[in-house]
């Protein structure tokens, strides 16, 4: 569903040019849930943003659900992009002065087959808040807009860089438990980038970058369910 072929991509001209991933290849399966591990700078944002074609890379192919991304014109990629896969950052992006509800539909009309508004709301908790701006909600409350603002497009792919970097304890596991929600009652292919080992016991898929090298790229057996994740 998702394949990875020798992706590579450097930074900076002449002697200034670092490589920093050096020969990336992975694949898939629609319905998994992939954790990407590794240190900081280890290149698993710069990744992330090549597999949702956010960034160009230098070398190798990105094949989603059979369309070769990384073979598309930037205004190409743009489209789809926007139309088939979803984004969650650490710092939720949020358009200020649109309500919860406006926030999510707004990203609802880049789709030709959006989920239903209200039923998503509902699933996400937001119901009683569709109506607040982001300023006068919490911080996870502000994260669940956010991953509906990526849900409601019905994505091939969810792509989540550090989504609960910001938030406490408590609140990144209620995260944590609704993405495995949306992983398995939405089928969404789902990838989690984190700093956590604990957090990736959660995903049948565990992916670990070094050094722009991919030093880990396993199945795990025993998925622990997110509420019941400890660090
Ligand atoms: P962190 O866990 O701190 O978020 P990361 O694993 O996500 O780290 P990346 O952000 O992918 O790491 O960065 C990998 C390397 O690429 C780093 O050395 C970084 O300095 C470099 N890098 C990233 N983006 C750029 C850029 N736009 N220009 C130059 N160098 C960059
Ligand atoms: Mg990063």
């Amino acid at each position: 569903f998702l394949e990875v072929a020798d992706v590579r991509k450097g930074y900076g001209e002449g002697d200034a040019h670092i490589e920093v991933i050096k020969g990336v290849s992975t694949s898939l399966e629609k319905g998994d849930f992939a954790s990407l591990l590794g240190p900081s700078g280890s290149g698993k944002s710069t990744f992330l943003n090549i597999v949702g074609g956010l960034e160009p890379c230098d070398g190798g192919r990105v094949v989603v659900d059979g369309v070769d991304i990384t073979g598309l014109s930037d205004r190409e990629v743009g489209e789809y992009r926007r139309a088939e896969l979803g984004f969650v950052f650490q710092f939720y992006n949020l358009i200020p002065d649109l309500t919860v509800c406006e926030n999510i539909e707004v990203c609802a009309h880049l789709s030709e087959d959006p989920l239903p508004l209200d039923d998503l709301l509902r699933s996400l908790g937001l119901w009683d808040q569709r109506r607040k701006f982001p300023r006068q909600m919490s911080g996870g409350q502000q994260q669940r807009c956010a991953i509906g603002r990526a849900l409601v497009k019905n994505p091939k792919l969810l792509l989540c860089d550090e989504p609960t970097g910001a938030l406490d304890y408590q609140t990144s596991l209620e995260i944590l438990a609704l993405m495995e929600e949306v992983n398995r009652e939405y089928g969404c292919t789902v990838v989690v980038v984190t700093h956590n080992d604990a957090i990736a016991r959660m995903s049948n898929r565990i992916m670990r970058l070094h050094d722009g090298m991919l030093v880990e790229d396993s199945v795990n057996e025993e998925r622990v369910p997110a509420l019941s994740l400890e660090w």
